[in-house]
């Protein structure tokens, strides 16, 4: 039977990115069937809202998204599209695994961390008010209940936890993380678990990101720690991500979308095809993602048909048809990948 997806190409090299994984989840036999929605200022000119009802009603319908990335106009416009289906559909943990394709040089080799960011609160509550003029309060909202669960999301998953925070200098917000993290550790005795603070955890990554395992932080410091780590191994070109709630998930790559290259065919779709893949073991198709995953990592062995971020010439296109020609036949797939999501 086919599975039901809900699609969000989005904009920028969205719809490029996800075009070509796409294509690609077809090439690999794996019968999807795809609802395509526009959000955001395309969907406003149609729909007259930004996020239409019949985008929500798919997802709650399929349970399972794959979205590219969707512009959020700066300091001023419409609320991030991104934010808004985090906390419309209590998408709370946002999964990224940061793990080196073994044919791409790296300044670092055989990374393999994940960051766990809390995905519904912190400074991304949106709550923001002029106090009087020239004074502006933005809150950052930290609950129990929502460091709790992200916490035991972490343990679940990892061997060594490391939570991140500032709790030195906001005690009481940062503080409560800390603790809520702290309690959950001790139902996870078998864990390492550890803490280091925001700053220090910046040098300690660059110096050496093999001392860490899994990260669990608040919604803006795994945001900018998600980038830093991407530097790692290759580039935002690269890294994917889950977001995962109870009920539903979406997939979507690291990656914001990237205006300076959008529309000329030069994007790296390996972010939101290796998204697919992790999207692909939460639906039971193992065996199609083992034999994607294997089929991207010889399009970057050849090094024939990379595109431009990871060092190479190739088109988002050429790089797409290269993977596909990588494919081996539904029998031939050998390679087992841990399921993680
Ligand atoms: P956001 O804040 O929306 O997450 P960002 O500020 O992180 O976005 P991006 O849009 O992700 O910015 O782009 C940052 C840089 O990385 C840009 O120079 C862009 O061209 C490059 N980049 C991002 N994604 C890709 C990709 N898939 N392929 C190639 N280059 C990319």
């Amino acid at each position: 039977m086919a599975h039901r997806i809900t699609l969000i190409p989005g904009d920028g090299i969205g719809p490029e990115v996800t075009g070509a994984a796409v294509r690609i989840l077809d090439a690999a036999g794996v019968k999807i069937e795809w609802e395509a929605f526009a959000v955001g200022s395309e969907a406003y000119a149609k729909y007259h809202e930004y996020i239409p009802k019949e985008l929500i009603e798919s997802i709650e319908r399929t349970g399972v998204a794959l979205k590219g990335p969707v512009t959020t106009p700066i300091g001023g416009g419409f609320s991030s599209i991104n934010v808004a289906l985090r906390k419309r559909f209590d998408l709370y943990a946002n999964f990224r695994p940061i793990r080196n394709l073994p044919s791409l040089p790296t300044r670092y080799p055989a990374v393999d961390l994940a960051i766990v960011r809390e995905n519904t609160e912190g400074q991304y509550s949106g709550i923001e008010h002029e106090v009087v003029p020239g004074v502006v309060e933005s809150l950052k909202i930290i609950t129990e209940k929502a460091s709790t669960r992200i916490a035991r999301f972490a343990f679940e998953y990892a061997r060594r936890v490391h939570a991140i925070h500032k709790a030195n200098i906001m005690k009481m917000s940062d503080g409560l993380f800390l603790r809520c993290c702290r309690d959950v550790a001790k139902d996870y005795p078998e864990i390492t678990y550890g803490e280091h603070i925001i700053d220090n955890t910046c040098m300690q990554l660059v110096m050496n990101p093999y001392q860490y395992d899994v990260l669990v932080m608040e919604n803006l410091y795994g945001d900018i720690i998600s980038d830093l780590c991407a530097a790692f191994v290759g580039g935002l070109g690269l890294v994917p991500g889950a977001n995962i709630g109870a009920d539903c998930a979406i997939f979507e790559a690291v990656h914001g979308s990237a205006p300076d290259i959008a529309g000329k065919d030069l994007a790296n779709p390996t972010a939101v095809l290796q998204s697919a893949i992790l999207m692909l073991r939460r639906l039971g198709e193992g065996e199609a993602a083992d034999r994607i995953h294997a089929a991207l990592e010889k399009t970057y062995k050849e090094k024939k048909h990379l595109t431009r971020d990871v060092g190479g010439t190739a088109h988002t296109s050429e790089f797409t048809d290269a993977v596909i020609a990588n494919m081996a036949p539904v029998a031939a797939a050998t390679q087992k990948q841990p399921a993680i999501v």
